[in-house]
C-alpha cells in the first residue's frame, strides 16, 4: 500500500463531533470492548450492502470475492486490524459518514450521554444511537481506515485520526474492495492485543453476524439463523444471546414470540420484548427495530412494515420465504403479503401479553410499567384490536391498595347493580386526586372511581367512551345528587344574590358558581362544565401552546357547610366588607390548590397566617414558666416554637402587601 501523491488533505471535525469524541475519550471507562462489536457491526453492514447489491447489479469491483471479516493482530506493535470485503467508501462518503454528524440521533445521543451518570449506561447508549464507529477512540491512540469502494472507477483512500480535532485524508493504492481499520492501541489497553480476548469479545457480542469472522486462522463466530429453527430447538441462553446481539441491550429480554409459519404464507419470526423502554410517547415514528430477511438473506434494517407503529418497541427478525429477494422499499410498503404477516404478528404479540396478564402478574406489571403507553397508543390506532387492548388497561382507583390495579373487567364485576356508568377522575398527581373533594359523594356511596394520572389518559377515556355497554364518565362531569337536604336552608333569593356577589369578587377567571349537590364534607370545589375539555387534555394543549387559555372551571359551593353559612352570614351583614371578600378569595384559592391549579400559593398562605393570627390567643407571658416545668425537654421544644412565632410582625406586613395587590 503506497501513497500515489503527496497530497494530504487536512480536515477538522465538526464542533459537535469533537464534543462527542471528547466525551467518548474522557468519560467512558467500562465496556471498552464494545468498540469491537461496533466495528464488526459496521463491517457486517457493509457486507450486507454488497450482498444485496449483488442481487441486481453487475460489473462492480471484486464481484466474486468471498464476503468475510478478518481480524488480525500485531502483538508487538499493539495493533488490531479489522478488514472486510464490504461495500467500501469513496472519498466523499468517508467525509459524509465519518467526521460529520449527519444523523439526527446524534445530538440526542450527546445530550443523553452528558446526562447519564452511570458508566455502563453510557456505553449502552453508544450502540443504541448509531455513533458506533467513534467508540474505537476509547481504546485507540490512532485509527487508520484504508478503504476502496465497490464502484470500479473510484480510487482508494486513507483516513487517519487520533480522535482529537482533525483527520487527514489521502489517496492510496489498494487493489481490493472493502475497508480495513487499523487500530493503534493506547498505552494500557494491552488486553485487546491478545487473540484470546478478541475471540471472547466476538463470542460475547458478535456470534450472530451473518458472515464468517476470522481471527488469525480461526473462525470465531457461529452465524446461524436462529429464527429458522423450531422454537423448541432453541435454548434460552442462545435466544438471550441473540437478543443482546440484535438489540445492543445489556439486559435480558422480558419475553419473546417465535413463529414458524408454513401456510398460507411461509415465514419465520423471532421477536423480543425488551425489559425496559427507552422510548417515550414522543419517540419518532421511524424508530422500528425489526429486521427483514428474505430466504435468510438480510434485506432491510428496522423495517417499518412488519408491525403496527405502536409495537415498534419490539426487536427481532422476520424472514419471509415468499418475498422476492430484490424486494424494494416501495414493495414492502404496499405488499399485501407483509400486511398479512403484520396482522398475524400483532395478534401473536397481543396473545403473549394477554397470557402474562392472566398467568404471570409480575411480568405483566413490568411490561405495563414500561410499555403501558404503547397499549394506549394502540387503542387509538388499531381499531381491529381495540377491545383486546382495552382489556389490557390497568388503573389505580379509590379502591385499589398500594401496588394494586384494576382492569375495566374487574371494575364492572365489582360495581353495584344499580350503577350506570364507569367513573374516573384525572389529574397530574395521584395524591392530589385521592383527596379531591369531588370524590366525597362517591366515597359516601361506596362507588369506585378510577384515578388517572397520566397525560394520555384524559385523552384516551373519551376515545374508549364505553366498556361493555357502560359509559365511561369523568366525575367532573357526572350529574350526581347526594340527596342530602338541610333544615335551615338559606332563602333561595339570598342564595342567588350571594352567589352573584361571590362571582363578582372572584372575577371572570371562573365560568360560573353553582350550588353543589355532590359535596358532603368540603365547602367548595372546582369542576369542569359538561362541554369543557378534559383537564389533562388542557394541560397538554398548554404545554404545546403557552398562549392557550383553556376552558374556565365552575366553582361548586356546598351551602350546607357551616363555613359557607358563615360566609353567607358575612355577606348578609355587609356584602362589601373586607372580611367577606377576603374569605371568598381564600375559599377560591383553596379550591384551586386542591385542584392542582394554584400557581402562586403565597397569597393564600399569607391569608392563612392572618386567620391563624386573629384566631389564636395572645401569649400569656406569666404562664411560660409553667410550660417549662411540665415539658420534659423545655429547651428544644419551646425555642423553635418561639422562633416560629417571632416573625409574626413580618408576616403581617407581608399579608398587608398582598392585600394591596
Ligand atoms: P452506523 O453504523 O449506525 O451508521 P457508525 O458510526 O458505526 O454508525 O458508522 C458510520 C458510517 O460509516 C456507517 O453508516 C457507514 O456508512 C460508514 N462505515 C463505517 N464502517 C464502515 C465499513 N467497514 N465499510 C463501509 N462503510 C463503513
Ligand atoms: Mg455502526
Amino acid at each position: 500500500m503506497s501513497k500515489t501523491t503527496d497530497k494530504v488533505e487536512e480536515h477538522s471535525f465538526q464542533a459537535e463531533m469533537e464534543q462527542l469524541l471528547h466525551l467518548i475519550i474522557h468519560s467512558l471507562y467500562t465496556h471498552k470492548e464494545i468498540f469491537l462489536r461496533e466495528l464488526v457491526s459496521n463491517a457486517s453492514d457493509a457486507l450486507h450492502k454488497i450482498r444485496y447489491l449483488g442481487l441486481t447489479d453487475k460489473g462492480f469491483l471484486d464481484e466474486s470475492a468471498e464476503l468475510r471479516i478478518d481480524i488480525t493482530l500485531d502483538e508487538e506493535k499493539k495493533q488490531v486490524t479489522i478488514k472486510d470485503t464490504g461495500i467500501g467508501m469513496t472519498h466523499d462518503e468517508i467525509i459524509a459518514n465519518i467526521g460529520t454528524i449527519a444523523k439526527s440521533g446524534t445530538m440526542k445521543f450527546l445530550k443523553e450521554l452528558s446526562e447519564k451518570k452511570d458508566d455502563k449506561q453510557k456505553s449502552d447508549l453508544i450502540g443504541q444511537f448509531g455513533v458506533g464507529f467513534y467508540s474505537v477512540f476509547m481504546v485507540a491512540q490512532e485509527v487508520t481506515i484504508n478503504t476502496r469502494s465497490f464502484a470500479k472507477d473510484e480510487k482508494a483512500w486513507q483516513w487517519k485520526s487520533e480522535g482529537t480535532g482533525k483527520f487527514t485524508l489521502e489517496e492510496i493504492e489498494k487493489a481490493d474492495r472493502g475497508t480495513e481499520i487499523i487500530i493503534q492501541l493506547k498505552e494500557g489497553e494491552d488486553e485487546f492485543a491478545s487473540a484470546d480476548s478478541l475471540k471472547n469479545i466476538i463470542n460475547k457480542y458478535s456470534n450472530f453476524v451473518d458472515f464468517p469472522i476470522n481471527i488469525g486462522e480461526e473462525h470465531a463466530n457461529k452465524s446461524s439463523a436462529l429464527w429458522r429453527k423450531q422454537a423448541s430447538q432453541v435454548k434460552e441462553e442462545e435466544r438471550t444471546e441473540f437478543y443482546k446481539f440484535i438489540s445492543h441491550d445489556m439486559e435480558d429480554q422480558l419475553g419473546h414470540v417465535h413463529l414458524n409459519a408454513e401456510a398460507p404464507i411461509a415465514y419465520s419470526a423471532l421477536l423480543f420484548f425488551p425489559a425496559k423502554s427507552n422510548n417515550d410517547i414522543f419517540q419518532k415514528p421511524e424508530d422500528f427495530h425489526v429486521h427483514l430477511y428474505v430466504k435468510k438473506v438480510f434485506i432491510q434494517n428496522d423495517c417499518k412494515d412488519l408491525l403496527p407503529s405502536y409495537l415498534r418497541f419490539m426487536r427481532g427478525v422476520v424472514d419471509s420465504e415468499d418475498l422476492d429477494l430484490n424486494v424494494s422499499r416501495e414493495v414492502t410498503q404496499h405488499s399485501p403479503l407483509l400486511a398479512k404477516i403484520r396482522k398475524a404478528l400483532t395478534g401473536r404479540i397481543l396473545k403473549e401479553i394477554e397470557k402474562w396478564a392472566e398467568k404471570d402478574a409480575k411480568k405483566f406489571e413490568t411490561f405495563y410499567t414500561q410499555f403501558g403507553n404503547v397499549i394506549k397508543e394502540g387503542i387509538e390506532v388499531d381499531y381491529e384490536n381495540r377491545d383486546r387492548l382495552v382489556d389490557l388497561l390497568r388503573f389505580q382507583s379509590t379502591k385499589t391498595k398500594q401496588g394494586e390495579t384494576v382492569s375495566l373487567a374487574q371494575y364492572l364485576e365489582r360495581m353495584k347493580a344499580d350503577q350506570k356508568e364507569i367513573y374516573y377522575l384525572s389529574g397530574r398527581n395521584l395524591d392530589v386526586l385521592k383527596n379531591s373533594p369531588n370524590l366525597e359523594y362517591f366515597t359516601e356511596k361506596d362507588i369506585e372511581v378510577l384515578l388517572l394520572d397520566h397525560v394520555i389518559d384524559d385523552y384516551l377515556m373519551p376515545v374508549i367512551a364505553k366498556y361493555k355497554e357502560k359509559d365511561i364518565t369523568s366525575i367532573d362531569k357526572a350529574e350526581v345528587d347526594s340527596g342530602v337536604k338541610d333544615k335551615d336552608e338559606l332563602d333561595p333569593v339570598i342564595v342567588t344574590s350571594f352567589i352573584g356577589r361571590m362571582k363578582a369578587v372572584i372575577g371572570d377567571e371562573i365560568e360560573d358558581i353553582k350550588e353543589s349537590k355532590r359535596l358532603l364534607k368540603s365547602p367548595c370545589s372546582l369542576v369542569s362544565s359538561k362541554e369543557a375539555m378534559n383537564q389533562q387534555m388542557e394541560m397538554m394543549m398548554k404545554a404545546m401552546n403557552p398562549d392557550f387559555a383553556g376552558a374556565k372551571r365552575i366553582l361548586e359551593v356546598n351551602l350546607q357547610h357551616s363555613l359557607m353559612k358563615k360566609i353567607a352570614g358575612l355577606y348578609q351583614k355587609s356584602p362589601d366588607s373586607p372580611e367577606f371578600t377576603t374569605s371568598v378569595k381564600a375559599l377560591y384559592d383553596s379550591a384551586k390548590l386542591l385542584d392542582d391549579r394554584l400557581e402562586d400559593p403565597s397569597v393564600l398562605v399569607s391569608r392563612l397566617y392572618d386567620y391563624m393570627d386573629s384566631a389564636l390567643p395572645e401569649p400569656d407571658k406569666t404562664s411560660a414558666p409553667k410550660v417549662a416545668e411540665k415539658e420534659a425537654k423545655p429547651a428544644e421544644k419551646t425555642e423553635p416554637k418561639a422562633a416560629k412565632e417571632a416573625p409574626k410582625k413580618d408576616s403581617k406586613d407581608d399579608a398587608g402587601k398582598n392585600k394591596k395587590k
